[in-house]
């Protein structure tokens, strides 16, 4: 966060002589009250200062950094992610890559008719079957995905921060976002409710570029 040298003299009064009211920090630099407000306004909704009422302003003790994680490792899985694009085990190779195109997605995930997760198919991995010569049409997503337990996942109430940090130590474009559920059987399965891609964290490195 880059601060403008008026905010960065306010910071240095507070952080010598806080708590400070508004009033006095103006009386320091010479300005009026109303002059300040905007600034006040912006350091404490950055979290930089924190205001209380007939007391006045003191320092937050975060650094502008600290401040950015903790508003990032506020975001969960379940407000970014986007709707999975899911098929079934016998899908074939062939009408799978139709799939990525119509979806304008990079990653499968095969399911169950019940929506269980089985395994994840991604572009490679069809590149691979298309580089080994074989039948598109004839080989099912089934023998070329990474299957379960092998996949990593991600849970809507987890941080997407953390689930990024999942991305990037899997070496994955995506992870299918699950929830814990009870098969028919009685065993327990995890559900496909959600897709969580490099897109995603694309998209909310933007907005929070963008102040949002
Ligand atoms: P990258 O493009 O970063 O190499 P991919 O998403 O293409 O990563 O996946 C590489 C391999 O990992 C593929 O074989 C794919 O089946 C597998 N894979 C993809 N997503 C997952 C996941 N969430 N968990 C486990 N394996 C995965």
């Amino acid at each position: 966060m880059q601060l403008t040298k008026r905010q960065e003299a306010i910071l240095n009064i507070v952080k010598g002589e806080g708590p400070i009211t508004g009033e006095q920090i103006a009386e320091r630099l010479s300005l009026t009250r109303a002059t300040l407000r905007p600034d006040l306004a912006i350091l404490t909704m950055a979290g930089l200062l924190e205001a209380r009422p007939r007391v006045g302003y003191y320092f937050s003790g975060k650094s502008p950094n600290q401040v950015v994680a903790e508003r990032l490792r506020r975001v969960l899985v379940g407000e970014v992610m986007s709707r999975p694009v899911v098929v079934r085990e016998d899908c074939t190779a062939h009408d799978a890559i139709v799939t990525i195109f119509l979806e304008d997605c990079g990653t499968l995930f095969v399911a169950d008719e019940n929506a269980f997760l089985q395994g994840v198919v991604s572009r490679k991995d069809f590149l691979k079957v298309a580089l080994g010569g074989r039948d598109l049409q004839k080989v099912p997503v089934g023998v070329i995905m990474t299957r379960m337990p092998n996949i990593a996942v991600a849970y809507p109430d987890e941080t997407a921060w953390k689930a990024a940090k999942n991305l990037v130590a899997h070496e994955v474009d995506a992870l299918p976002v699950v929830q814990r559920a009870a098969r028919p059987d009685g065993s327990e399965g995890l559900q496909v409710v959600g897709r969580f891609s490099k897109t995603n964290v694309t998209r909310l490195f933007v907005e929070m570029g963008e102040g949002k």
